[in-house]
């Protein structure tokens, strides 16, 4: 077992002020990995892994184990993922010197989930190496597989005494991937059927928007400064604005994939709703878990779909068309010739509560679209008055607080400003706070914080049972509505969507930000 690489390799060791977030050797869990072959595996949670591990947040000795179908060594499993380092972490690894500490950490335990054997294979094999390498045997699995293996894995578990009872030496918590159901029925079934086996605290729904820095930072700031949070409410807000546009499409891939699913369970149901809740929440009691999630589902609670105006006058879905050299949706591999599934959805639906009664959340999501952004904006309202109307100086422009999740990530506080010169006129200036240029270092990727936080067992970034299934219930009632509505409405890729979007905002009540 060799060293760790250097520090000046992998950047700053852990600060004095996040040497609680360190996970020391007896605290330390074995990582399964269920789907440990697969794409996310390899691009996104074998890489924070090693990043953590790098960075001095794990202990030197720890155990991944991966479970697939394939039939492969531990040694070919090592190197693939040596591999998908050199490509995937964004500290790099630079060359076997540093790879391979790493990926002797890492195990390989071949499994099928449709053979019907019982996983005392695997028990055994984790045992093994639990003692080998000094771990105390908490274990922490990793679902990055299909759904419809959620429940048969977790039984599995459960059955062959991979799961330990909550409140005792040893914990074992697991992790699920999104899609977590498929509609509200699901949703519910999906949560009882794993309630058999494993108790809300070890249960760990990721979204992974939640664990990016740019989604923590609206805690930050909206909790952390006395200015702001006074403003967020019915009395400043005009309108919110959270838009999570794509550039791409299907890219010749996914189209089988997505045919089934469609913009609104893809990202409305999690990210965009998730989004939401920081931005319209009330102060939770404590930054704990418990008390975030109460918060969260006191907003969605509160979300009201319109009842009695029909569904096209305050939701719009798209599809994109082709263009030179730009196949259309219904031409992409694995599409259904006739598919109604919606490559693009936006929304205007209020949360009725006595803090946002009547402020419009407008909220949009899309493929092909004119540019790759997700953003907040919080669009406030005009002054009462026009004060400079006897100058003929135009009126001037509403503020607008912007948080950019991605890309360019920073937040921008757009105000009114008098340019120099003898005349008087009011021209818009940005306040920017921009994450590149204030804090030196590459952003943590959204797993790296997720992982650890599943390891040291909070759960604040993670969905709780009761908000899936109460987002969930909202999404469902859209697509029942859908059933009833015209297709969706052709747009050109490279636009931003179908133009009838723009009526959700109403008569004078401001536009999209298109730009
Ligand atoms: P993937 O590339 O298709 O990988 C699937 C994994 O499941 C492979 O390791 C495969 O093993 C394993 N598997 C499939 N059938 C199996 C069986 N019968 N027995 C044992 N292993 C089996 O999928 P993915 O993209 O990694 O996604 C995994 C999950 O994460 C999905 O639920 C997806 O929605 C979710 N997710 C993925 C991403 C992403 O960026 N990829 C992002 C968000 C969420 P073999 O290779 O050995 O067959």
């Amino acid at each position: 077992m060799g060293e760790r690489p250097t520090a000046a390799f992998w950047g700053a060791a852990p600060s004095p002020e996040q040497s609680r977030y360190v996970i020391g050797p007896e605290a330390m869990g074995t990582i399964v990995i269920f789907g440990a072959t697969g794409d996310l595996a390899g691009r996104k949670l074998i890489p924070a892994i090693y990043n953590l591990w790098a960075a001095g947040f794990l202990p030197r000795k720890i155990a991944v184990v991966g479970v697939a179908r394939k039939d492969k060594s531990d040694g070919e499993f090592r190197a693939e993922m040596c591999e998908a380092l050199k490509k995937h972490s964004r500290t790099g690894h630079g060359d076997s010197d540093s790879c391979d500490p790493f990926v002797s950490n890492l195990y390989y335990h071949r499994f099928d989930f449709t053979s019907g054997d019982n996983l005392a294979g695997l028990r055994a094999r984790l045992a093994d190496i639990e003692q080998a390498a000094g771990l105390s045997g908490h274990r922490l699995f990793y679902l990055a597989v299909s759904p419809e293996f959620f429940v048969p894995i977790v039984s599995r578990l459960g059955q062959d005494g991979l799961i330990y009872p909550p409140g005792g030496a040893r914990w074992a918590r697991v992790v699920f991937e999104k899609p977590f159901g498929h509609d509200v029925d699901s949703a519910r079934a999906l949560n009882g059927a794993i309630a058999q086996d494993l108790s809300e605290n070890q249960i760990y729904r990721i979204d992974h928007y939640l664990g990016k820095e740019t989604v923590q930072n609206i805690f930050a700031f909206r909790f952390g400064n006395a200015i702001f949070e006074p403003l967020f409410n019915q009395h400043y807000v005009d309108h919110v604005q959270i838009t999570m546009a794509e550039t791409v499409g299907m890219e010749g891939r996914r189209g089988a994939f997505y045919d089934g699913i469609g913009a609104m369970r893809d990202v409305l149901q999690n990210h965009l709703f998730q989004i939401l809740c920081l931005v319209a929440m009330e102060v939770p009691a404590r930054f704990r878990a418990k008390e975030v999630h109460d918060e969260k589902m006191k907003v969605l609670c509160s979300v009201a779909l319109p009842k009695d105006e029909p569904i096209e006058a305050w939701c719009v879905r798209g599809q994109y068309t082709s263009a030179p050299g730009v196949p259309g949706y219904l031409d992409e591999a694995g599409v259904r010739p006739d598919s109604h599934t919606e490559t693009y959805v936006a929304l205007r639906l209020f949360v009725d509560n006595w803090r946002w009664a009547g402020v419009p959340f407008l909220l949009r999501a899309g493929k092909a679209l004119a540019k790759r952004v997700t953003e907040v904006a919080i669009q406030f309202k005009q002054p009462p008055t026009h004060y400079f109307r006897e100058l003929s100086v135009a009126a001037p422009q509403a503020n607008a607080l912007v948080f950019r999740i991605q890309p360019d990530e920073g937040i921008s506080l757009t105000f009114n400003a008098k340019p120099p010169g003898m005349d008087f006129h009011i021209q818009p200036v940005t306040m920017d706070f921009n994450y590149g240029q204030a804090f030196s270092g590459s952003l943590p990727e959204a797993y790296e914080r997720l992982l650890l936080d599943a390891l040291r067992g909070d759960s604040t970034l993670f969905m709780r049972g009761d908000e899936i299934e109460c987002a969930w219930c909202l999404v469902t009632e859209v697509l029942r509505r859908w059933k009833e509505a015209p297709a969706p409405e052709p747009y050109r890729p490279g636009t931003w969507g179908p133009p009838s979007a723009a009526r959700l905002f109403g008569p004078a009540r401001g536009q999209w930000r298109d730009d």
